[in-house]
């Protein structure tokens, strides 16, 4: 049986610094990716559990997805946008909502089993799909 690579482990390596924040004192950073703005001390991850600061710098998720999905436009919320039509959705691990009824609650935060099933893929290749 190989050895277990943690789910952290997976991460770190699919992360990169980020841009959007700032450094503050003691090692702190502030994120500015979303609403909730996270004052992160060293070492410590923001509310959406995959960004954290390493070293007084802000790393975030690069370069895979966890969900790669082709639907009728019917079925996404810019229905009459192209009747037709299809759209490629995609998207990482982690969320920054807390939403009671959600039913991915422990894959966004990148807890479960299914949340290890994620795919590397640049941004050049996902566009590339959504042309094809
Ligand atoms: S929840 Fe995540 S993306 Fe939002 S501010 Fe905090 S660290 Fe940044």
């Amino acid at each position: 049986m190989g050895a277990v690579t943690a789910l952290v482990d997976v991460l770190r390596r699919l992360a990169r610094e980020g841009e959007l924040y700032e450094r503050l004192s003691a090692g702190r950073v502030r994120c500015h990716a979303c609403g909730h703005r996270c004052l992160i001390p060293p070492g410590q991850r923001g509310v959406c559990k995959v960004r954290w600061n390493e070293d007084g710098r802000l790393m975030v998720p690069a370069g895979y997805v966890a969900g790669l999905q082709l639907d009728p436009v019917e079925k996404k919320p810019f229905f009459h946008a192209y009747p037709g039509a299809r759209a490629l959705s995609f998207g990482m691990l982690g969320c920054d909502y807390h939403c009671g009824y959600c039913i991915l609650i422990r894959r966004r935060a990148g807890r479960d089993a299914d949340s290890r099933r994620r795919r590397s893929i640049s941004a050049r290749r996902a566009n590339h799909l959504r042309v094809r």
